[in-house]
């Protein structure tokens, strides 16, 4: 058995990388992005409105003409049309392509970091979810319970798939102790001052805490503290730029995901580089 240490810090549930057909799974997992972040445009603009994600079909928000299949390629159509609509010529906003590039690069590098494995499905999963997330708090400083607990619906039972597959029922019980701790815990601050850090946030830490955790204990704190050293910098820059007030409500779910994504693609690099050093000595 492996000593607890390293176990609880993740070392020994290192999953093994598969780098053989790296490349065209990258390029499948980046395609597939574009694909993903064109849909997450519409949950981002229809979820907080409460309007149904499936119809109707998008429509330019000037003119309101449907917009037609050939239209509405990842990025291609918005370079074709030269950001304007096809009916009415009136523009179309930078953000739609912005967030469908942003989605294939992440998909690509969480691809390229996890290689061929089993988890991949949950951290791409992950991953949509919290690019609708963030950019809905960034906006309307809400985390809707119709995107995080589908979240948790899917990331959860792929868990529990993985390790029946890999047989490593251990990292699933660690995941579940780290759910439900950091959700004690911000459950806990949430309790203590509701405008501090909203219940959304609360709801999430479940999801961050499960998907980390399976990761590894090590990965959990560096997701968490990334967070809020990001979330601090930046809070402070806003403050001391006199862009935000003091007293001013922050989008904390942001700092969330942007702690987690990095989490998932360096902290294992992170704590191996660690590992090595403590081992040295
Ligand atoms: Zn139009």
């Amino acid at each position: 058995m492996a000593p607890i240490p390293s176990l609880w810090l993740g070392r020994a549930n290192r999953p093994t990388l598969v780098r053989r057909n790296v490349t065209i799974l990258v390029i499948y997992c980046a395609l597939m992005g574009l694909v993903v972040g064109s849909f997450l445009n519409v949950v981002v603009y229809r979820v907080p409105r409460h309007l149904s994600i499936v119809r109707p079909r998008s429509a330019c928000p000037t003119c309101h003409e449907p917009i037609k299949d050939r239209d509405n390629i990842p990025i291609v159509s918005w370079l074709l049309l030269r950001g304007r609509c096809r009916n009415c010529h009136s523009p179309i906003s930078s953000r739609y392509p912005l967030v469908e590039f942003g989605t294939g690069l992440l998909f690509g590098v969480t691809a390229w970091r996890w290689g061929v494995h089993f988890d991949l499905v949950a951290f791409l999963v992950l991953d949509a979810a919290l690019v609708a997330l963030a950019l809905i708090d960034v906006e309307h400083l809400l985390l809707p319970r119709s995107i995080i607990y589908p979240t948790l619906a899917g990331v959860g039972p792929w868990l529990v798939i993985s390790a029946a597959h890999y047989g490593q029922w251990h990292r699933l019980l660690i995941a579940v102790i780290c759910a439900v701790t950091w959700f004690a815990a911000f459950f806990v601050l949430n309790f203590l001052s509701p405008r501090a850090l909203g219940f959304g946030d609360v709801r999430l830490s479940l999801v961050l805490g499960l998907t980390l955790g399976w990761m590894g204990v090590g990965d959990v704190f560096i997701g968490f503290f990334a967070s809020n050293l990001i979330g601090a910098v930046v809070g402070l820059t806003l403050i001391a730029t006199k862009k935000r007030a003091r007293d001013e409500p922050i989008p904390y779910g942001v700092y969330l995901a942007v702690g987690t994504i990095l989490a998932i693609l360096v902290g294992p690099a992170l704590l191996a580089h660690w590992h090595s050093l403590t081992n040295a000595n």
